[in-house]
């Protein structure tokens, strides 16, 4: 069993079980069983399925909310959103089914098509940052493809994952076609990895277990999909709307109190508008309502766990000039103060490092060229902004960054509607959008001679 705490205020709010290799192996088995019908039912009536659990999450999304604030500490109108974007996804990839098409190719002699064929069963590993929609991602679309799922939570933030396994059933969705283990990455986790029938990992968390994750699946030339971690620079130029800039760079970043792969912790700012832009930046970080995460206005909740308030309290060891800092609350609570490092050269540590807490370091850069060099001094490559007014130079920026999702004037990055993923050691493969079932299908040619 493993203690379920939540983080605003170190209670215990429940006891999750610990999932055995053999517990684990009997939860692939059922869904290795349960494949073939699943993957068999009629497209429309899997989309019909699809629609009703998206219906019955959205019933629950309320109850859903509540359940993550209290146990990883989101403010409660994030957790609706996250809540809400689990049903949109699964509404999404209900469109999916029935136009799950493959192609007719002109080839002499006959007939060429192709088949999109689910893989089998699909293994979800999720992180505790954004419990709901990481684990909307991966089974919406398996689920649509017509592949079974086992899913594992993060051990310290299991509880709306195992709600969603129960209101699958609830919405019609046959016993072990979509099936919630609990318990550790090292037994479960990597269970998926080295069990033979599972054809297939989605994986979201740091980069260091993704890459023994895909050394893993190689011994099975598994298919993987990694979504790891992430230092996104958001590169501000002289000819922004400064103010806009400034006043979004704190939501840019601080959202789910910085726990967030896409979260711009690097601001770069052209040398020119530095110290106007600092002067903007300092009020705006400082009306960030941090607070208790069950009240509508609150923007930033406490970090998810003791662990992750140590490792990111690590990185403010005076290394790094502190220009500026929020406030937050004391008492119990893992809380953190958003905090503003700066100025900071590109070798030091808090500019290289993900640090997944509410850090940003700001450093100035000279020009189009020290921008692009600057963002794309990191080993990771996720998400980011561009501001300019000046649309040549931002589709210019936006095509030199080795970054997967980047947003000009804003800093929206994941959209269902739209591919998501990153460059270097941020990631491997595409989630969301249009093309996501390519990742839970393989294709089938079939030739049919039309010969005498
Ligand atoms: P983590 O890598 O420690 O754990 C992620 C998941 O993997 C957990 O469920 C964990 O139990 C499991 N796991 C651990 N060891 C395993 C093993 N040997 N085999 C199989 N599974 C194992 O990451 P975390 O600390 O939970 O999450 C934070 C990290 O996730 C950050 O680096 C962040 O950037 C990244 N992240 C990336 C994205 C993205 O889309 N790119 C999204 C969210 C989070």
């Amino acid at each position: 069993m493993h203690d379920v705490i939540n983080p605003a205020n170190e209670q215990v709010i429940a006891s999750v079980p610990s999932a055995t290799v053999e517990e684990t192996d009997e939860a692939i088995v059922r869904a290795h069983e349960a494949f073939p019908a699943w993957r068999d039912l009629a497209p429309g009536d899997r989309a019909n399925l699809l629609r009703a659990f998206s219906d019955v999450v959205r019933d629950h999304a309320e109850e859903l909310a509540q359940l993550e604030v209290a146990n990883a500490g989101h403010t409660i109108s994030n957790a609706r959103w996250e809540a809400n974007n689990v049903a949109n996804v699964l509404a999404y990839y209900a469109g999916a089914p029935e136009r799950l098409f493959g192609r007719q190719i002109p080839v002499p002699g006959g007939i060429d098509i192709t088949f999109k064929e689910p893989v089998g069963v699909v293994g979800v590993i999720v992180p505790w940052n954004f419990p709901m929609p990481i684990a909307g991602w991966g089974f919406a679309p398996a689920l649509a493809a017509g592949c079974t799922v086992v899913l594992k939570p993060a051990e310290i933030t299991p509880l709306t994952a195992i709600r969603l396994g129960e209101l699958a059933l609830e919405a019609g969705i046959p016993a072990h076609v979509f099936t919630v283990v609990t318990g550790k990455g090292s037994v479960v986790g990597q269970r998926f990895v080295d069990h033979e029938l599972v054809r297939k990992v989605v994986f979201t968390g740091s980069t260091e277990v993704g890459q023994g994750i895909m050394a893993g699946a190689a011994r099975q030339v598994k298919a993987v999909t990694l979504e790891l971690g992430g230092k996104s620079a958001n590169v501000i130029f002289a000819d922004a709307d400064l103010e806009k800039a400034a006043a979004s760079a704190p939501y840019g970043v601080f959202d789910n109190a910085g726990q967030d792969c896409c979260a711009r912790s690097r601001i770069l700012v052209q040398r020119s508008v530095f110290d106007r832009f600092m002067e903007l930046f300092e009020p705006a970080v400082k009306g960030v309502k941090v607070g208790d995460p069950l009240l509508d206005a609150t923007e930033m909740g406490p970090l998810v766990s003791k662990a992750q308030f140590d490792t990111v309290s690590g990185f403010l060891d005076g290394s790094a000039p502190i220009a500026f800092q929020g406030e937050c609350p004391d008492g119990p609570g893992y809380w953190l103060p958003a905090t503003v490092l700066a100025p900071v050269d590109s070798t030091a540590r808090v500019f290289q490092e993900e640090i997944f807490g509410p850090v940003v370091v700001v450093t100035p850069f000279e020009d189009e060229a020290d921008a692009i060099r600057l963002a794309n001094d990191s080993e990771y490559g996720l998400s980011g902004s561009i501001w300019s007014r000046d649309l040549g130079r931002a589709i210019r920026v936006s095509r030199a960054i080795e970054s997967g999702n980047l947003s000009v004037n804003s800093h929206s990055s994941v959209r269902y509607w739209t591919p998501f993923g990153g460059y270097k050691k941020s990631g491997l493969g595409r989630e969301l959008g249009p093309d996501a079932l390519d990742a839970f299908t393989e294709t089938k040619n079939v030739f049919i001679s039309t010969e005498e």
